[in-house]
């Protein structure tokens, strides 16, 4: 199909140009979808009405008519998805058909009807809805990212306004498969186009550098319409996708799981404060065979790397700091121009820094919880500072070992209540999520306690050091620290790190306020359980 005929009914459709983010709304009755719609609206004019989630979708359309008329600056997408192509509508494709010409002459600029549908139909009832409307010809893959030529063939055999390919990344290669070829049909078409999943996330922002007309997002956490959405505000806020451009660099965190990693949220914050042209993303990755193949073709300047990488990534870099090379362990690299891969390892300072600012380290007395990389990072850095260390750790032998070539004395569990240190650091996962604690507070004599989990502002372990009578260093201070080594790495500018740990701390204050009021949910729900009972 040539693209002057596919866009010959743009007229309704060409001069509204589409902002780059369509938030998905959708709820099970009109009144609630309604009330959804009108607060997203306010701060995001694209919509997508997925009417197939409605129980009483052709019933609804009156009262969306008023609401469409009643915001003539904002474009709407209606969409009735049928189950049999992963939506929720149990009607057929007559019927979906019924329910877009419905929406078309009440307001909604563009509706997306799916390929499987299309091909249900006869061209003249295709034809005659795209003359109501722009038309979406849509395509879901919910399993994997493949066929994407041999789809787009049949595809392109029907006129539309907007082509759209949403398949599932199934690893982080997919999204460069999608991107390159976004980047090929844009020539011609106009194309709309995302990886679904964890993994895909990438190319929710990225695509729209390739040609994507636009992206989707979700209005609030927890009301995603597909796998791996953002919040616009997410996209706008975190993201800045709307500076994002062809000399945006782009950076980003890879590990597994990265879902929840606030290092987007601190290295975005960073960027935008200090007027960095770059972005900074999510990498789900399980493999680092594939990451590696990722970061050469997106191509990606830079990475934080997380747990379980930061050992093995060594493997794949060109060149290593000596940091890397003593601790065996790389969180950070930096991809030159030409593709090489450089590691180092700011896990270190992150440790000292903090310490640093509250006390000399040449001869403290520091005890080290743990021989994984973490210990391993604290241990070498606290050597190097002339620190008098000791370790224990639960596998006496790695425990063991560490001390040995950190030179530091290893201790038994039992001997360190008779020792009184400067500094005590837990840098295991203890207390993570669960009440454990590495060191109770009778066995704690000390004037720091540190703790390298920051997921949290309080652990069980900062209770003890601070019921024991300890100064608490949090793990976000950590934290903060080597990200703010990473971003002075990659943008060679000093980092703001109080901006850093001002937003994080914020997410992390958020996040506990979540909790607490699931918490006191759930309580109230099983009270009145009890009640019913
Ligand atoms: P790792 O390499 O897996 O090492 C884990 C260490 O914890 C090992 O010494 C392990 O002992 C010990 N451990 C694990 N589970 C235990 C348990 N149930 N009881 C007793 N000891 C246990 O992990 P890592 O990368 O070093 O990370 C350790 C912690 O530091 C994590 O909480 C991580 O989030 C945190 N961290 C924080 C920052 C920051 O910036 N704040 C940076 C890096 C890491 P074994 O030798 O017996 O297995």
């Amino acid at each position: 199909m040539n693209q002057t005929r596919a866009n010959s009914s743009l007229s309704r459709v060409r001069p509204l140009r589409l902002p780059r983010v369509c938030v998905a709304v959708a709820a099970a009755n009109c009144s609630e979808l309604l009330a959804k719609a009108e607060a997203a609206v306010v701060e995001s004019p694209f919509l997508e009405f997925r009417l197939d989630y409605l129980k009483q979708p052709a019933a609804s359309l009156a009262k969306l008519h008023s609401f469409c008329r009643a915001h003539p600056e904002a474009v709407f997408i209606a969409t009735c998805r049928r189950a049999a192509n992963g939506g929720k509508f149990h009607g057929s494709v007559e019927a979906e058909l019924k329910i877009l010409r419905k929406a078309a002459v009440s307001g909604f600029q563009l509706v997306d009807l799916e390929l499987q549908s299309a091909h249900a139909l006869k061209p003249g009832e295709i034809a005659k809805l795209r003359s109501q409307a722009g038309l979406i010809l849509s395509y879901h893959d919910f399993r994997a990212t493949r066929k994407l030529e041999e789809t787009f063939r049949q595809m392109a055999a029907i006129p539309a306004n907007y082509y759209k390919l949403a398949t599932t990344a199934t690893c982080l290669y997919d999204n460069v498969l999608l991107m390159k070829f976004l980047q090929a049909k844009s020539r011609e078409h106009s194309v709309v186009g995302l990886c679904m999943g964890e993994q895909g996330i990438i190319s929710r922002l990225l695509a729209l550098r390739v040609g994507s007309a636009f992206t989707f997002a979700s209005a609030i956490p927890g009301e995603e319409t597909a796998p791996g959405q953002l919040t616009a505000r997410t996209l706008r806020e975190v993201y800045r996708l709307d500076h994002l451009d062809a000399a945006t660099r782009i950076y980003g965190v890879a590990g597994n799981p990265v879902a929840q990693s606030l290092s987007p949220l601190m290295l975005n914050t960073a960027f935008r404060r200090e007027n960095v042209n770059a972005v900074y993303l999510a990498l789900c990755t399980k493999e680092l065979d594939d990451l590696v193949a990722c970061v050469r073709e997106v191509p990606i300047s830079g990475l934080s790397i997380t747990m379980p990488h930061k050992e093995n990534i060594v493997g794949y870099l060109d060149n290593t700091d000596t940091l890397t090379q003593k601790t065996g362990a790389c969180n950070t690299v930096v991809r030159s121009p030409d593709g090489r891969l450089f590691g180092f390892n700011t896990d270190v300072a992150g440790v000292l820094a903090p310490l640093e600012q509250r006390l000399p380290l040449t001869g403290a007395k520091v005890l080290l919880i743990g021989a994984g990389g973490a210990a391993r990072a604290a241990a070498f850095g606290l050597k190097n500072r002339g620190a008098q260390l000791f370790i224990i750790n639960r596998t006496s032998a790695k425990g063991l070992k560490l001390a040995r070539q950190a030179e530091a004395k290893y201790l038994k569990r039992a001997e360190v209540k008779k020792h009184s240190f400067d500094v005590i650091i837990n840098a295991t996962p203890l207390g993570m999520d669960s009440t454990q604690i590495p060191l109770t507070e009778q066995e704690i004599h000390a004037r720091f306690v540190l703790d390298m989990i920051y997921t949290s502002a309080e652990t069980p372990f900062t209770r003890a050091g601070r019921a024991a009578g300890a100064e608490v260093i949090a793990g976000t201070e950590m934290f903060v620290q080597q990200g703010a080594r990473q971003f002075e790495i990659w943008t060679g500018k000093p980092a703001p790190a109080q901006e850093m740990l001002n937003v994080v701390a914020a997410a992390l204050a958020a996040g506990n306020r979540k909790a607490e009021a699931r918490s006191k949910n759930s309580e109230v729900r099983s009270q009145n359980t009890e009640i019913v009972r």
